[in-house]
């Protein structure tokens, strides 16, 4: 029986992590049954991803696989398989929780980098040019307001994006 009690401890080496995260609470609810690969629409195209894959490999205590693949990052969050789900099992909000893992742990992809530094920035993803700026009168639409910057620049270093975009910066 130490066989059974030690494989129990394992499974629940990852999933206790992501189930003591804000939207993973729900992670050991899940048998198994596969209804939200066959809802997702990014399954249907991209054999690489498969959410009832990433919980089972997180119930089995693989967290390295998890967080240093691209899967958990493949999401769309379109929450049809949170919809579907029998166990009620919060998928979309669990992988959420995985993506915060794996940034912490600087397994993001650069784009999210990238982001981050434009917004410490300039405020915005994407710049736009004073071509386009001009432009919009005449599509009826309001000159840009100011984006907060300094603002953004609190909320990105409390979140811990600050430090990680200026690296991004020095690249
Ligand atoms: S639908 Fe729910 S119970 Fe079924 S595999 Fe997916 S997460 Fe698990
Ligand atoms: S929320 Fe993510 S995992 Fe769920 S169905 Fe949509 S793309 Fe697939």
């Amino acid at each position: 029986m130490k066989h059974g009690k030690e494989e129990k401890t394992t499974v629940l080496s990852f999933s206790n992590p992501v189930k003591s995260r804000l939207g993973g609470e729900t992670i050991t609810r899940c048998y198994q049954c596969g209804t939200c690969a066959s809802s997702c629409p990014v399954a249907k195209i991209n054999p690489q991803f498969n959410p009832r894959e990433i919980i089972k490999l997180s119930l089995l205590g693989e967290e390295a696989e998890v967080i240093s693949s691209d899967a958990v990052w493949l999401c769309c969050s379109c929450y049809n398989c949170q919809e579907r789900c029998p166990q009620k099992v919060e998928i979309a909000d669990v992988i959420y929780a995985l993506r915060n893992i794996a940034f912490e742990e600087q397994h993001s992809p650069d784009i999210y980098l990238e982001f981050a530094s434009a917004l410490m920035n300039n405020g915005r993803l994407i710049p736009i040019s004073k071509f386009l700026e001009k432009k919009r009168p005449d599509y009826g639409l309001p000159p840009l307001q100011p984006t907060g910057v300094e603002a953004l620049k609190k909320i990105l270093s409390a979140i811990g994006l600050g430090g990680q975009s200026q690296k991004e910066e020095a690249k």
